[in-house]
């Protein structure tokens, strides 16, 4: 590389830590140190994949026996407090976060007496609704139309303006669709406002209202940026919700390649845009017309990705630890159709019979169940407890094995 280059490449990487607040790239070999804020479900799936490559993990939750606390070893203590975070700085290389909700106190602290490569900003935008739109536009990429809205009277204005129907949302904290309410009829307005904004005028929290999308399909890319500003994205996910919790992910997606193409291009021109580090799910509204929307990211792995452990080339597990510790990428080739299938509470013994035990339905149709239990203590209705990721021939199949077992019918 001729010095002049190097030069710029150098200043070009300096501009963009001023702008995110990123500290200089560092590379981190197997045998570091990964800090994991956050000890669910994702912290320790991330663990298992990263112990495996030779890297080791700590974990900060505050709960005695988390999942990730299973297989790690575990800081217990609040999300908030602060001396916790600094033991967790203090045995970390390199710190990263399985949930979005990091106080950003705490998420400040990290980053002045530790290594995190994922900076504050990234989470300072997906926080807040408004934020996070902003800077997917700025990326050039659609979202549904929208209006900030602080009062009724700003939300009447903003819903003659969008034309009904149209979702009404608060700006922070909401998630699984809760803080929200679609609206579609004017005389549904008050009632709306009332319901995502409860309390006095004086502190209206900030909302969002969006046109509503009527779409063929929701689907989602997990992207990944590493440290140095390498991006791939994992194939485009189908997914299914019921009663707003994620109940199948189907891949290949059943949508045009050239969708899914376009999908890919989208969320990989976000996290670049962005600069973000590690991983970014982006999920999308495809319409009828086969126009994409950007809904929501989430800097972290995502549940609509968990069918990457086992079905694609490297795993979204993988992928996140070597963008943090600015390895290269890894393939993301998906190596067969597979159907995630979420296991809750209510699905955990029949989920358990139906992978463990001899299964002939599943021999019939050519489906290879992977069973993924997360070790929580209590098993509640509603409550993400695992997955199955049915490997199959074609999705369809996957999709036969999940109705004849009945497992969501409970
Ligand atoms: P969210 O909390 O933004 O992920 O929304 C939860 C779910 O509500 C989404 O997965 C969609 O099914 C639905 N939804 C959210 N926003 C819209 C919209 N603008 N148009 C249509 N459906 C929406």
């Amino acid at each position: 590389m001729v010095k002049a280059e190097g030069e710029a490449i150098a200043a070009g990487a300096e501009a963009e830590r001023e702008e995110t607040g990123a500290q200089p790239p560092r590379t981190l070999l197997p045998g570091a140190t990964i800090g994991v804020l956050g000890g669910g479900q994702l912290g320790r799936m991330m663990a298992l994949s990263g112990s495996a490559m030779g890297y080791r993990f700590v974990a900060l939750d505050p709960a005695k026996d988390a999942p990730c606390g299973q297989v790690t070893p575990q800081i217990t203590a609040a999300y908030n407090d602060r001396d916790a975070a600094r033991e967790l700085a203090r045995r970390s290389d390199v710190i990263t976060y399985e949930f979005e909700n990091v106080d950003a106190g705490v998420a400040a602290l990290l980053t002045e007496e530790s290594y995190v490569p994922q900076g504050s900003a990234l989470l300072y935008t997906t926080q807040h609704r408004l934020r996070e739109k902003a800077a997917i536009e700025a990326a050039g990429v659609p979202v549904a139309p929208y209006r900030k809205v602080g009062s009724l009277a700003e939300l009447e204005a903003a819903a003659a303006d969008l034309g009904l129907p149209c979702v009404l949302k608060t700006a922070t904290g909401g998630y699984d669709g809760k803080g929200q309410a679609v609206i579609r009829r004017p005389e549904e307005l008050a009632a709306a406002f009332r319901q995502v904004a409860p309390g006095a005028q004086a502190d209206v929290p900030e909302l969002v209202l969006e046109k509503f999308i009527t779409f063929k399909c929701e689907i989602s890319v997990i992207a990944a940026r590493s440290a140095s500003g390498e991006v791939k994205s994992f194939p485009p996910a189908e997914n299914i919700h019921v009663d707003n919790i994620l109940h199948l992910s189907i891949v290949p997606a059943r949508v045009p390649e050239e969708i899914q193409r376009r999908a890919c291009e989208l969320a990989e021109r976000i996290v670049s845009g962005m600069k973000a580090v590690g991983l970014l799910a982006v999920e999308m509204f495809v319409t009828e017309d086969g126009e994409l929307f950007v809904n929501e990211l989430a800097p972290r792995p995502h549940n609509s990705g968990h069918y990457t452990m086992d079905a694609c080339v490297t795993s979204q597990f993988e992928q996140h630890v070597r963008a943090i510790c600015n390895l290269p990428l890894g393939d993301t080739k998906l190596l067969t159709p597979v159907v995630m299938v979420n296991v809750l509470g209510q699905h955990l013994d029949g989920a358990v019979q139906a992978a463990c035990r001899a299964n002939e339905e599943a021999n019939r149709l050519g489906v290879s169940p992977k069973l993924h239990i997360y070790g929580k203590t209590e098993s509640k209705t509603g409550r993400k407890m695992g997955h199955i990721n049915l490997l199959c021939k074609d999705t369809g199949d996957g999709l036969s094995w999940v109705e004849q077992t009945n497992l969501w019918r409970n």
